[in-house]
């Protein structure tokens, strides 16, 4: 074997996995298509660590975002991740509006989350907080890297075959690695993947969000998130303040069937813009400076998809990570972890996080938006 674990995909998921599998001393081999980590999902995202104030308790969802916020701080402060931690409001216009917000607190206190209910209604959520999703993807793969693991970029993965005692991936180039468990991050293309080893048991179709970045329209920096009130299809659009003081208003929700349309579509402002002058009447007459969009993985009637195969050996499957991803990557890996140690892999106590020095704030989302524009 070359590895203990391959790894397919260096998405935030991917990368945490690898992380959490090289702390607990598995050899890991990370296999990404893409000539760097996060330029999908993981860098086209809103950047949110979500606290779970309205996630639906005792989903696995739900868990996974909890367990994510106990293990996150350690992760920021060793990996000098940067992060604001601004806090959320929720301000409801009507009365349907204010008996959500008041379902969400009472969600929000099942979770164990702290949420403040205002005596007009809004809901303040003082442990939300915003990242660099790119930085922090990077990170997770760059601390990989330091404790022994491996990450081969440009190697997009087009065949996943049994071999005795593990499983075989084959890289476009031709190239092979062997390892005794593979583990599927492909994000959209993860169908595909499980596909390849035998394993049709789950769809992923792209969900587009698309945002637009403003200058802060009146100087000011944007002090925090501001919330609709969700609906069951979408959190909806926000309007959030980034680590390089601009704001961000989005993401729309279009499901379409193109894993490679990245474009904002022409009518996405219109979409936009209303909501978010609703919400912060500055932006009232501002142009944009940039727009970007990302593709959520969702999948067909299945969200969380995370597990061993039933249909492939040696396969465990970490697919539909739609809408949560950055927030729950933490959560997620240690979650693998156990999974692929229940598949015969030793594994030990978790080393320490190697010792990063803090990142200065920039522009990650002219990266991946300027990356898939050019594509
Ligand atoms: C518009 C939008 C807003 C969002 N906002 C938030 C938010 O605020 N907070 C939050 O927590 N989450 C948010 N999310 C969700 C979050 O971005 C995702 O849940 C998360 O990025 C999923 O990570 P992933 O690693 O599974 O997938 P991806 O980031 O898509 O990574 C998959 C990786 O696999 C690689 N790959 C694919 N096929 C192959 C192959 N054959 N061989 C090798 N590599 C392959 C890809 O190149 C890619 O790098 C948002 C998502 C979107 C799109």
């Amino acid at each position: 074997m070359d590895a203990d674990v391959a790894v397919i995909g260096a998405g935030v998921v991917g990368t945490a996995v690898a992380l959490a599998l090289a702390r607990r001393g598995a050899a890991v081999a990370v296999l990404e298509a893409e000539p760097e980590p996060g330029l999908a999902a993981s860098g086209t995202n809103s950047g949110i660590l979500h606290t779970g104030f309205d996630s639906t308790p005792g989903e696995l969802e739900t868990r996974l975002i909890l367990r994510s916020a106990e293990l996150r701080d350690d992760v920021l402060g060793q990996l000098g991740i940067p992060v604001l931690r601004c806090g959320a409001v929720l301000r409801p216009s009507g009365g349907e509006e204010r008996a959500t917000a008041a379902r969400l607190a009472e969600g929000a206190e099942r979770n164990g989350v702290r949420a403040e209910l205002d005596p007009d209604g809004s809901l303040r959520v003082p442990g939300e907080a915003v990242t660099d999703p790119v930085d922090y993807t990077c990170a997770l793969a760059a601390a990989a890297t330091d404790i022994g693991a491996r990450v081969r970029t440009g190697s997009r993965v087009v065949a996943l075959r049994p071999v005795s005692g593990g499983v075989e991936a084959e890289d476009e180039g031709g190239a092979r690695l062997r390892a005794r468990v593979a583990v599927n991050c492909a994000g959209l293309h993860a169908d595909e993947l499980a596909r390849m080893a035998g394993d049709s048991s789950f769809e992923i179709y792209p969900r587009k969000g698309e945002f637009l970045v403003f200058d802060p329209p009146d100087g000011r920096p944007l002090e925090r998130i501001l919330l609709p009130v969700p609906t069951a299809r979408t959190k909806g659009v926000l309007v959030f303040p980034t680590l390089d003081g601009r704001i961000v208003a989005g993401p729309t929700a279009v499901d379409q069937e193109d894993k490679d349309d990245w474009s904002v579509r022409p009518e996405a402002a219109a979409e936009i813009v209303p909501k978010a002058v609703a919400m912060h009447p500055p932006l009232e007459g501002s142009e944009p400076i940039a727009s970007y969009a990302g593709l959520r993985p969702a999948g067909r009637g299945v969200n969380y998809a995370i597990g061993a195969s039933a249909r492939a050996a040696g396969l465990v499957n970490v697919a539909a990570v739609r809408s949560t991803g950055l927030t729950a990557s933490l959560g997620i890996a240690e979650h693998v972890a156990r999974i692929v140690a229940g598949l015969g892999v030793p594994l030990g106590d978790e080393a320490p996080l190697p010792r990063r020095a803090p990142r200065e704030p920039g522009s990650w989302w002219r990266r991946t938006a300027g990356f898939r524009a050019a594509a």
